[in-house]
């Protein structure tokens, strides 16, 4: 009888990333409501009454929104998640935005764990 030999050294980078992807749905919970239909038509609804960028805008460019953002972040909270206030914004400026809050959220976590200055 075949006994299946035990794996050494950590397991199949595959696990690793659904673990990974498991951890972010804990810590963020309110990612899935991104895709409920609420939200949805909400993003439908901004980016027909803003179709561009709003920030590009700001600096004389002219961009296609493909992104709807909470001018104030939500962090968690629905009615602030569905009830805005939104805003468009191109990818590039959205992402910039993403970035720079979860570093900020990163450093209050490192805080508040007593991590760093
Ligand atoms: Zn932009």
């Amino acid at each position: 009888m075949a006994v299946r030999p035990k794996r050494l050294g950590g397991r199949p980078a595959g696990e690793r990333r659904r673990e990974q992807e498991e951890e972010r749905r804990r810590a963020y919970p309110w990612r899935a409501w991104y895709g409920t239909a609420i939200w949805r038509a909400i993003r439908r609804d901004q980016l027909s009454r803003e179709p561009l960028c709003r920030r590009c805008g700001k600096r004389g460019r002219i961009e296609a929104a493909t992104v709807v953002n909470h001018v104030e972040p939500h962090r968690g909270d629905w009615e602030r998640f569905v009830g805005g206030p939104f805003e468009s914004l191109c990818k590039a400026c959205h992402d910039g935005e993403v970035q720079r809050e979860e570093r900020a959220a990163a450093r209050r976590a490192m805080a508040e764990a007593g991590v760093g200055g």
